[in-house]
Parts: structure tokens; C-alpha cells; sequence
């Protein structure tokens, strides 16, 4: 997404957030150049993606699905709805960009957990727990390490 002021083509997003009526998303970016801050409208992609659950079994994809993991994995954390929208704009836009018709839920799980794992550690770990379903305590605690290590390096900050 070039920058409307320097032309840089490299940008980051400082936040996202579906403009529903439009079918678009819109994002608050900020240029890595020039560090002005520019709003970009993203159309969605309206064809219909298809969700390959584990079982095989297809259904079509659906944000408030997802929406609704997200905040139950959320509970009781100190995230805002706001992140959890932005997060799940995210997700939709990824989705949709794929450009594929039929996207895993397992891929969708991995987004989730991308965007939780930088957002509140302890709904990383609510979400990963389900998703991964840990065969045993040690790959568990494993995984726990590995977070830690991971956020020694990148704490979340607040
Ligand atoms: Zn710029």
C-alpha cells in the first residue's frame, strides 16, 4: 500500500475495522518512510469461501464464528471489543486474500492465534489449548516455553 504522501511502498497498520456497508475494510496505516499516517478502504472479495472443517465436511466461512472463539478465549481478559474487531478484520481480510475458495479451519486457528499471541498471553494460551488439544502435560509445558521465550523478546504491551 503505497504512501500517499512519500510514495514508499512500505507501510504497518495501526488499526483495522470493517466498514460493514461498504464491504470494505478500513485501515489507519502508518508509512515506515515518512511516519505520516494515512486511511485506506480495502474492498472484500464477496465470493463465497468455504471452510474445510477437520472432519472434511465444508462450510461457508463466517466472521461472527470466528468473532465468537476469539471472545471466548477472551474472557474475562483485559481485551476491548475493538481489539477483537480489529483482529477479526484481520482474519477476514487475510481469508479473502488468499484468493483460494476454500481456506482450513486449521489455517483460520493459526491466524487467531498469530493475532492473540501479540494481543494477551493468557488468551494465547486459552485458544492455542483448544486448538492444539495437547497430547500430554510436557508438550504443553513446552509450548509454554516457547511463549515465554517469545515474549522475553516481544513483551505485550499494554
Ligand atoms: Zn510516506
Amino acid at each position: 500500500m503505497k504512501c500517499i504522501y512519500c510514495g514508499n511502498e512500505e507501510s504497518k497498520v495501526i488499526d483495522s475495522r470493517s466498514a460493514d456497508e461498504t464491504n470494505s475494510i478500513r485501515r489507519r496505516r502508518e508509512c515506515l518512510g515518512c511516519g505520516r499516517r494515512f486511511t485506506t478502504y480495502e474492498t472484500i472479495e464477496t465470493t463465497p469461501i468455504l471452510v474445510i472443517k477437520s472432519n472434511g465436511e465444508r462450510e461457508p466461512f463466517n466472521t461472527s464464528k470466528v468473532k465468537s472463539g476469539i471472545i471466548k478465549a477472551c474472557e474475562k481478559r483485559p481485551v476491548s471489543m475493538h481489539d477483537i474487531d480489529s483482529l477479526v478484520a484481520d482474519i477476514e481480510m487475510k481469508v479473502h486474500n488468499s484468493l483460494e475458495e476454500e481456506v482450513s479451519s486449521k489455517k483460520i486457528g493459526e491466524y487467531v492465534m498469530e493475532g492473540l499471541k501479540t494481543l494477551d498471553e493468557v488468551s494465547y494460551v486459552r485458544f492455542a489449548s483448544v486448538y492444539k488439544k495437547f497430547s500430554d502435560i510436557s508438550t504443553f509445558f513446552e509450548f509454554i516455553n516457547d511463549y515465554e521465550k517469545f515474549l522475553d523478546k516481544k513483551p505485550i504491551k499494554k
